[in-house]
This record gives C-alpha cells, structure tokens and sequence, in this order.
C-alpha cells in the first residue's frame, strides 16, 4: 500500500478517532475530574499491525498512541467503533497506571479509584503492575462499560469487537 492510500485510511478513520477520543477524554470517572490525559492520544496508520488476520490495532504501553493497520476500514462500522473503543479502553488504563479496578469478567463495569493510596489501593497497584495479557484485555473491556455503558463483544470467525456477541474468551490474541 503506497504512502498516499495510508493517508487516505487516515482520513477514514479520523471522525471514528476523534468521536470515541472525545467521549473517552470528557468522562468523569469520579464526577469531579475528566479523562483529560487521553486528549493527548495520538494515532498512525501501520501496515506491521496487521501480522495476523485479526490483528488491525495496537494501542502503545504509554497509553499516547493507537495504531491501526489500514485494513481497518474494511471491517463493518460498528465493529471500527467497537475496536476503537477497546483501543481506548487501553489507552485509559495505561495513561492512569492502576487508577482502575477491574476483574477477570469484562462485562462488569471498571471501578475508578484514581490515586488513592490507602492500603487497599496500594495492594490493588502491586496486582495491577503484574497483570498478564488476559488481564489487560479484559480491563480494557472493562474500561469500555465504565465509560460508554456498552459491553464489547467478540464477533464472526476472526472474533473481532462488535457490541453484539459473546465477551472476550480467554486466550484470544
Ligand atoms: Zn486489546
């Protein structure tokens, strides 16, 4: 794909970015504050993200940046909203390292603890520092319902975000 149809996948995808980046940065998580961090979230368009059939995004571990493979825009609407929900859900986990409270089921909405820093909170951030991939997807999913309501969902036979369908299983990559 030559340089031009990358910016033309860029060009797509950019209402979709900037419409879930704004519901993400203005939520309140404790009705005080807002998601302010995430305004800085940036995003490229990276052919290498698509390294298996189901892989079109990648959200970097500093939570700043999103990439996606310019194969995205061939999914269906809701599931480039759903993926890029998702991608926002690790985008507000990483930029708030520990600040959420999650389980291993991620139909239960994350819970906002921010930065507190009593016992328990402190316990919660030793666990969150050595969380496995599982973990952090489902936290991502997490993060998702705490903040839009919706559950992700996994869909068709790639099993890719959609707000119908099953959780994420465990184990997908
Ligand atoms: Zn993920």
């Amino acid at each position: 794909m030559s340089s031009g149809s990358l910016e033309v996948v860029a060009c797509i995808i950019q209402p979709y970015f900037d419409a879930v980046k704004h519901t993400f940065a203005n939520f309140s998580p404790d009705g005080v504050s807002n998601l302010s961090k995430l305004t800085r979230v940036g995003f490229l368009i990276e052919p290498a993200v698509h390294n298996t059939p189901r892989h079109f995004a990648a959200c970097r571990e500093d939570g700043g940046l999103l990439v996606f493979a310019p194969e995205i825009v061939d999914l269906p609407e809701e599931s480039v909203t759903a993926m890029l929900a998702h991608e926002f859900g690790h985008a507000a986990d990483f930029s708030y390292p520990g600040n959420w409270v999650t389980s291993d089921d991620p139909t239960k909405a994350a819970i906002w603890i921010g930065s507190r820093s009593d016992k328990q909170a402190m316990r919660w951030r030793k666990f969150w520092m050595g969380r496995n991939t599982d973990q952090q997807e489902m936290a991502a999913d997490a993060i998702v319902k705490a903040v839009t309501g919706k559950t992700v969902g996994y869909c068709g036979s790639l099993q890719i975000q959609c707000f119908t369908g099953k959780p994420r299983p465990v184990g997908l990559r």
